[in-house]
Formats: structure tokens, C-alpha cells, sequence
């Protein structure tokens, strides 16, 4: 049976940035009672606190932060890029750990993003792109979805188990 990463807040665990969580989602309670969910939070797992304040990648893209060519600031400038490598570095030991193919992750965020990314101005605007965390899993070859698209997630598990 293969296993899935997928990001700790989308399960309910109140780990997001404001201290909340997000969730249900019938798809992921399904594939939890089968023992398939791996779950991480890369920020907390980076060491970082919860609550803690809001972080974008200042204008650049989960891949550049994890080639030092951009970085990850909070809303008071403090640079937390480390913190969001050293989370991501985590997920990569998981996914190697338990042989993960597909991860699971929530949408716009920093760490997790898959498709959009805030830009790095804290005004709310996303372009598009990936978080750090995504960003090293997609690099590892993993497919990666968000939340948003749990058919899709569910047809690329079929695949891989057919
Ligand atoms: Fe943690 Fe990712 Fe959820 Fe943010 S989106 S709280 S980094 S699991």
C-alpha cells in the first residue's frame, strides 16, 4: 500500500501560521483510516513556533530559496528561509523513508504551495508558483497536489497502484 505526504493542517492539526487548522476533507479522513497519511508541517518541523508571523518568499520562487538565490521573510523582515529548508529537508527524509510517490499539499502557502504563492508584498496577491517544500518533493520526482485537487490526487494513487 502506498503512502502519502500531506500537510498536518489540511488534517485539522493547528499548526497554520495563525494557529489554525483546515479540514475535514472526506478524501483525506478516508485515506488516514487506511494508514496511508504521513503527515508533516515543514514550518514547524523547521523549528519554527505556532503561532507565528505570516512569511512569503520575497519575490522569487520555493525553487530559488532552495538554491539561496531568494528568500523567505516574515512580515517584519525577518529571514526564515532556514527554518523553511530545514522543514522541507524533513518532508525529503520522510518521502524516502516510507518510498512516497504523491504528496498532498496546502494550497498558497510558503512551505506547501503547489500552483500559487503569495508574491512577497503581504498585500494578499498570489502569482503563480510553488513553496519550498513542494518545491524539493517535485524536484525528488513526486507528483504533488493540493487540496483543491483531491480527484486528481486520487486518480495518480489508482495509477500507481494498478
Ligand atoms: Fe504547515 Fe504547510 Fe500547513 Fe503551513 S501549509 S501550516 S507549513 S503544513
Amino acid at each position: 500500500m502506498h503512502k502519502l505526504l500531506v500537510s498536518a493542517c489540511l488534517l485539522g492539526h493547528p499548526v497554520r501560521y495563525d494557529g489554525k487548522g483546515g479540514g475535514p476533507f472526506d478524501q483525506l479522513t478516508a485515506w488516514q483510516q487506511e494508514g496511508r497519511l504521513v503527515l508533516l508541517c515543514p514550518e514547524v518541523a523547521g523549528g519554527l513556533p505556532t503561532p507565528r508571523p505570516p512569511a512569503e518568499i520575497a519575490g522569487g520562487q520555493g525553487s530559488e530559496v532552495l538554491d539561496g538565490q531568494a528568500r523567505v521573510l516574515t512580515v517584519a523582515g525577518e529571514d526564515v528561509s532556514g527554518a523553511f529548508l530545514a522543514g522541507a529537508e524533513q518532508a525529503l527524509r520522510l518521502v524516502r523513508q516510507h518510498g512516497i510517490h504523491i504528496a498532498i499539499l496546502k494550497s498558497g502557502s510558503p512551505s506547501c504551495g503547489n500552483l500559487l504563492i503569495y508574491d512577497g508584498t503581504f498585500s494578499g496577491t498570489k502569482v503563480s508558483g510553488e513553496g519550498v517544500t513542494a518545491a524539493l518533493l517535485r524536484r525528488e520526482g513526486l507528483e504533488v497536489f493540493s487540496e483543491l485537487e483531491l480527484p486528481a490526487a486520487a486518480l495518480a494513487l489508482a495509477r500507481l497502484e494498478s
